[in-house]
């Protein structure tokens, strides 16, 4: 489970075109104090390491973020800290550094590539982006390479853009970095998608240029597509949440603690501009309805990759409709494919395609039936058969 610590809520001081917590602002859901007391007795309760998150998290007061690294050293060796990196001065990487912070920097690529993370004006988003790039090289050159976060759309993998993408990712690989998250665009506006969103065949076509060069690099590690494999083999223990059945109300893998030290779940499911409160119990009505509804209507009944993928992160549904599959299910089944091919080429069967997946995906509905989210390891290996 990863805990973010949200004390200004979605705040942020940039504006970026997609932001899938554009909701909540609009809303005009936005916290106008934060208690630290009462974040640090959430946290005493829930006693796991903590990532400092946002909104934009480098926007909180200095002592009061003082604070907050401190305690995550004291109690945990260090916190997290994700940022857009574009506030981050001189005594901030000084104090990150004392405090054994963990930095990830969400931005699309440099220069140009990251103008969707539009700060107001080109020529400031720019510079930001430029502050940003600058905060990566030093956190490397001082050995403390941060993870980062990519979300793909047009402006830096459509076209030519891929190959500019491509030659910052191993520039990237070159100083260190070991960690990139690639995010599909998650866009709750037609308006932006219709700008901002690469087709589906597109994207999986970057997806699989991206997994090419995985091969190339020697430090960086994109996750997600060692992640599909150990699903087609069963091993789901360290795989992301999207892997795992998600419930929108109570995010296992994302518990947010907010200014006033209440719980919220993973902001990506806050498709409204409500930040829900957490739901004590998590229910699995979205996995058993995409099981069993025909994918015509949304839904996942039939898929060979059901197992594996289960329609995906909620955040990521068709229409913002938790209930329906991921919008970008071309790109899970192609890249599933993909996998599923390597493996027979290496003589495995992945469980795409083995005798007993009917029998197991039948243990795992009964159990979400029941209440109960079994990890796939643990059915692979209850289950008879060759
Ligand atoms: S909503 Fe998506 S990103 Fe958030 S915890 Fe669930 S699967 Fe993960
Ligand atoms: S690949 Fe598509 S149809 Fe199959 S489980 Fe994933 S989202 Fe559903």
């Amino acid at each position: 489970m990863t805990v973010e610590v949200r004390p200004l809520g979605d705040k942020c001081n940039i504006k970026c075109r997609y932001c899938y917590q554009d909701p909540v602002r609009a809303a005009g859901n936005l916290p106008s104090r934060y208690d630290v007391g009462a974040i640090l007795t959430r946290l005493e309760q829930i006693d796991e390491p903590f990532t400092l998150f946002g909104g934009e998290i480098m926007m909180t007061p200095r002592a009061d973020l003082e604070t907050l690294l401190a305690f995550g050293r004291d109690r945990h060796g260090g916190a997290g800290l994700q940022t857009n990196g574009t506030l981050i001065e001189e005594e901030d990487l000084a104090r990150f550094a004392s405090h054994a912070v963990r930095v990830g920097i969400s931005i699309d690529g440099p220069g140009p590539l990251n103008d969707a993370r539009w700060a107001g004006s080109l020529a400031a988003t720019r510079r930001a982006t430029a502050r940003t790039e600058a905060v990566i090289e030093t956190l490397c050159r001082e050995g403390r390479p941060p993870s980062v976060i990519v979300t793909l759309h047009r402006l830096n993998a459509g076209g030519a853009n891929l190959e500019v993408l491509s030659g910052w990712l191993r520039f990237l690989d070159r100083l260190g970095v070991r960690r990139v998250r690639l995010h599909t665009l998650e866009s709750d506006s037609e308006a932006v998608s219709a700008d901002l969103a690469l087709a589906h065949d597109a994207s999986l076509v970057v997806m699989r240029r991206l997994a090419a060069l995985e091969a190339e690099l020697t430090s960086v590690r994109f996750d997600v597509f060692a992640e599909m494999e150990a699903m087609l083999c069963g091993q789901d223990r360290d795989v992301s949440c999207e892997f795992h059945a998600c419930d929108s109300y109570a995010t296992r893998a994302v518990t947010g603690v907010e200014g006033d030290g209440s719980l919220s779940n993973c902001g990506r499911t806050n498709k409204d501009g409500v930040v829900y409160q957490k739901t004590p119990r998590e229910a699995y009505e979205r996995q058993l309805g995409l099981y069993r509804t025909s994918q015509d209507h949304g839904g996942c009944a039939g898929c060979r990759f059901f197992l594996m993928c289960k329609g995906n992160c909620p955040g990521t549904a068709i229409g913002g409709d938790w209930r329906l599959r991921s919008v970008d299910c071309a790109v899970w089944f192609g890249l599933f494919e993909d996998l599923e091919g390597r493996l027979l080429a290496g003589g495995r069967t992945p469980l795409s395609l083995s005798p007993r997946r009917g029998e197991i995906e039948q243990s795992m509905v009964a159990a979400w039936e029941q209440g109960d989210n079994p990890l796939l390891a643990e059915l692979c290996a209850d289950s008879v058969g060759p």
